[in-house]
């Protein structure tokens, strides 16, 4: 067999993959995990169980979508694909069904500004796309609208996706998207929310870019 390239990072997108699970963002086979390289993307393959994943099951797909090996790649590589295509600051991106978020997906509603937070996507909400098959270009054509301008959206009855400038960073947007996913569905539970005006988020938004920024910190 040839010599597998890019074996750190085939063992941590599996890594990535177990730890979804391990926290509860996803359960089962569902989700996915790549990661841009040179040419193309590396990404999960379909319907293998993590806890198995092997990091020469991992796909090397290229942006044509052909791949080789024996291993098909995840059934969404499209989305995967188009996102780093179209938004060249992605470098990895995450696909879980976490429970929250879905439930609101599940309602084809969107995250509004309950909460300043939600400006971790990069916008006043956080949309939810329009539904789709799974696997389709019709659902990428549908995610792609709604992140316009964002890092992460709702996927309609279906769960989340999210990207970001490393395999950490998505995860843990992935991670923050659900956890604002399930302070809405409380707080709708208590009653109405009151919503921030955009004139209020976009001082968040302004106020996020340099969140987070330590001098004594490397840049990631
Ligand atoms: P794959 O196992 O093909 O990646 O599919 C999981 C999924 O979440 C489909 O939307
Ligand atoms: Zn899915």
């Amino acid at each position: 067999m040839a010599r597998l390239t890019n074996l750190a990072l085939r063992r941590e997108i599996i890594a990535a993959c177990l730890e979804m699970n391990a926290t509860g963002l996803n359960q089962g086979t569902s989700g996915n995990v790549s990661a841009r390289i040179k040419g193309g993307m590396l990404i999960t393959p379909s319907g293998v169980p993590y806890a198995e994943m092997e990091p020469e099951q991992i796909v090397m797909v290229k942006a044509d979508g052909t791949y080789s090996g024996d291993w098909r790649p995840s059934s969404e590589w499209r989305m995967h694909r188009d996102i780093y295509v179209q938004r060249s600051e992605a470098v990895a991106v995450v696909h879980v069904h976490s429970t929250h978020a879905t439930a609101l997906s599940c309602l084809r509603q969107p995250i509004p500004a309950f909460h300043y937070m939600v400006a971790v996507a990069g916008g006043t909400d956080v949309r939810c796309a329009r539904y789709a098959q799974f696997g389709t270009q019709a659902l990428s054509d549908a995610m792609l609208e709604a992140l316009d301008g964002r890092s992460a959206c709702l996927l309609g009855n279906h769960g989340q996706i999210a990207f970001g400038p490393s395999i950490a960073k998505a995860l843990w947007l992935a991670g923050e998207i659900e956890a604002l996913a399930h302070q809405y569905v409380v707080a709708r539970g208590l009653g109405a929310p009151v919503i921030l005006d955009d004139q209020e988020m976009r001082r968040v938004l302004d106020a996020f870019k340099d969140y987070g920024r330590q001098p004594a910190r490397k840049a990631a």
